[in-house]
């Protein structure tokens, strides 16, 4: 939302230039040619327009110095001619001849022949004394500069105006040669007048001297200019020859009394030459009224003109008119514009390509920068297989680019280090804890075994010293009953069955205190321990065992592998494996099978002794009962068992060095193994805290 509040372009542009390498590249290499190329082309613009300005001004004043020289040479002209009348014989001739008629024919003759427009004879004084023309004699001559000066003696030639009483009275037609109707022209000055009345003329005099250079008499004669058309198309043909202006302008040349254009060659829009029109007032005030030559454009008639003005002074020094030369100025602009617009179309297609050329260039500059900083990015978000990759340049930014791909794989590498480590680390540390889980299973079979141990002690006591006081008793019973039974003879026939239940019970207790014994004290009923063959003593607990078998339909498979002997008193392991059997054929009621087997003890790649197996197909072991069945006293025999045949088992093997395990599952059997060593590793048994591992757990397969 607050991002509308902010000028959006100025902030994101500062902002784009501020964050991306590209944008500033781009700036670097755009804003000369931007800020330049604009710039250059403006300077070219002036400095050609200038230039262009001040080369046509300087060619419209030469031309301009070519037009004033070419009136300066039409007023010799006719001096020379006016000299040559003067110094003619025929002239002497006509004057000496005395006929006014004949003096006069021979002037107008001489007057035509030099093309003049009138032509006086004067006296010495300046008085017309003949002339062709109307004008009446003895009139005084001598208020023009140039009469003034040839009756002084000297030749003289200027311009001057007739007014146009004065051309009238010299003839009526050069009067009316002489008038020009004004045309009302746009930016000219105000003037009242609807023509012009007066002459522009070559005025020319000189003396006419006798043999003694004194003057004689004077000879005035002049040109009009107003509609001298042939004279300003000879400058113009001078000046313009073909070929002179290029690109079809065209050239043009005036003569103007005021600023009303009395001779020219400029057109109106019909073709008719422009005579009365006049000059722009700006011009008439340049060159006028300030006396100035004028070197610029200006409009004349009907287009602009590249123009020269220069004053035209008569005889008495004023300004009485001008004399122009000019170009029509749209070519020449037009194709110095055209020259100015190839110039900027060059210089725009330069730097076009230029900027498109920079651009690739600058490009080869920022891709990699980008790559640069957009593998950065993946490596921060968590990608850390981003690379740069490979770059075609080989500046600083290329060799960068390279350096941090290295540093990437460095990273790499060392974070594989590290990770191996921790795998390392982990695999120990689950090791050690599966040691220490082991450890502690050992230890709490060690805290399980000195528990029982101590137990089995402390009962071994108890037991021992009661079997003592029960024994006595039932010794004293059964020697009484003994004796009952011999004092009765025939007469204890009817309580036979009750001497016998008595007996057979007092036997049991006996049994029961026997073994009660042997569990407290079993060092004190063993026997010495010899080396025997397993296979040997499986024969013989078949042979004691076979009757209850037999009875319980018990199929018997033996299958003796060891080699080994093992170290152990014989009637122990026997009573050992009789337990055993007896244990095997109490769980299966119903008939079953029992496997005695024995194999070799391998330990470290080497027999060190036999394991004897006794495999049943009963009823099993409960698995909550599993790791009881070896305390003294457990049984779920109610009634029948002591809870001390396994007990006693295993206080009679460990004693051995050996172990009893057990593997069962219910429903499908029990299969104890009594392993024992072919040399027996002693022990304390049951008070000593080393022990023997019994094994215990539910039948595999
Ligand atoms: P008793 O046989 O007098 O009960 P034992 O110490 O020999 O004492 O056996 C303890 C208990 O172990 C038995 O009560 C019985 O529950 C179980 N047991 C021993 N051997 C087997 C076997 N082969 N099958 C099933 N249970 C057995």
């Amino acid at each position: 939302m607050g991002r509308g509040l902010t000028p959006p372009d100025v902030g994101s542009l500062a902002e784009r230039l501020s964050r991306s390498v590209r944008a500033k590249l781009l700036a670097m290499v755009l804003a000369p040619l931007l800020l330049g190329v604009p710039m250059l082309l403006g300077l070219v613009w002036l400095w050609g327009n200038e230039g262009y300005h001040r080369l046509v001004n300087y060619k419209v004043g030469s031309d301009l110095v070519t037009a004033h020289e070419y009136f300066a040479r039409m007023r010799q002209n006719v001096a020379v001619d006016l000299d040559a009348l003067a110094g003619s014989q025929r002239l002497a001739r006509a004057m000496a001849g005395g006929s006014p008629e004949a003096l006069r024919a021979y002037l107008e003759e001489a007057r035509q022949q030099a093309g003049l427009d009138f032509l006086f004879l004067l006296d010495a004084h300046g008085r017309i004394i003949a002339t062709p023309h109307a004008t009446g004699s003895h009139a005084e001559r001598t208020h023009w500069p140039v009469v003034n000066a040839a009756v002084a003696g000297e030749a003289s030639t200027a311009i001057d105006v007739f007014d146009a009483e004065h051309l009238a009275a010299i003839d009526r037609s050069l009067a009316r040669r002489a008038r020009l109707a004004l045309v009302p022209t746009p930016a000219a000055a105000p003037d009242t007048r609807s023509e012009e009345t007066r002459g522009l003329l070559i005025h020319s005099a000189t003396p006419v001297k006798d043999d003694a250079r004194r003057t004689t008499a004077v000879l005035e004669g002049g040109v009009l200019l107003n509609g001298n058309s042939e004279m300003v198309d000879r400058i113009n043909a001078i000046i313009y020859r073909d070929g002179t202006l290029p690109l079809g302008s065209k050239g043009t040349a005036t003569l103007f009394l005021g600023d009303a254009r009395i001779a020219t060659n400029v057109r109106l829009f019909a073709g008719d030459r422009a005579l009365g029109t006049r000059a722009s007032q700006a011009v008439r005030d340049h060159v006028l009224g300030e006396g100035k030559v004028w070197l610029d454009t200006a409009f004349v008639v009907n287009d602009y003109y590249v123009s020269g003005y220069e004053p035209v002074i008569d005889s008495f020094g004023n300004r009485v008119g001008m004399l122009y030369v000019g170009f029509l100025e749209a070519p020449f602009s037009d194709a110095m514009h055209g020259a100015l617009l190839t110039l900027f179309a060059v210089f725009v297609t330069v730097s076009i390509a230029g900027a498109v050329l920079s651009l690739n260039w600058a490009r080869s500059v920022f891709k990699p920068m980008e790559r640069l900083s957009a593998t950065i990015r993946q490596v921060g978000e968590g990608d850390h297989d981003a690379r740069v990759g490979a770059v075609t340049s080989r500046d600083e930014i290329g060799q960068l680019a390279a350096a941090f791909d290295q540093l990437l794989d460095n990273l790499a590498a060392r974070r594989m280090e590290l990770q191996r480590w921790g795998d390392e680390l982990d695999r120990k540390v689950a090791e050690r804890t599966r040691e220490l889980e082991a450890a502690n299973a050992t230890l709490d079979q060690a805290r399980q075994h000195l528990a029982m141990t101590e137990k089995l002690a402390a009962i071994g006591e108890l037991t021992a010293g009661v079997a003592h006081e029960i024994n006595n008793p039932v010794a004293v019973i059964q020697g009484n009953l003994d004796v009952l039974q011999e004092i009765l003879g025939p007469a204890a026939a009817p309580v036979k069955e009750e001497i016998r239940l008595i007996h057979e019970q007092t036997h049991r207790i006996w049994l029961i205190v026997t073994k009660l014994l042997q569990f407290a004290r079993p060092g004190e009923f063993a026997g010495y321990a010899e080396g025997i063959d397993p296979a040997q003593v499986i024969a013989d607990c078949l042979v004691l065992t076979r009757h209850n078998l037999e009875r319980r339909q018990i199929e018997v498979r033996v299958d003796n592998a060891a080699t080994c002997r093992v170290e152990v008193n014989t009637s122990e392991l026997q009573q050992v494996l009789i337990n055993l059997i007896v244990n095997a054929i109490q769980a299966m009621p119903e008939g079953g099978r029992l496997t005695l087997s024995s194999r070799d003890w391998i330990e470290d790649g080497q027999p060190v002794g036999a394991d004897i197996q006794v495999c049943d197909t009963g009823q099993g072991i409960a698995a909550e009962d599993l790791s009881r069945i070896f305390d003294p006293f457990f049984t779920t025999k109610k009634g029948s068992g002591t809870g001390l045949g396994l007990s006693i088992s295993y206080a009679i093997i460990e004693r051995y060095g050996g172990s009893i395990g057990v593997t069962s599952h219910p429903g499908e059997g029990a299969c104890f193994t009594v392993r024992l060593r072919s040399e027996a590793r002693y022990s304390d048994a049951p008070s000593a805290p080393g022990f023997a591992a019994r094994w215990i757990g539910p039948a595999k397969g």
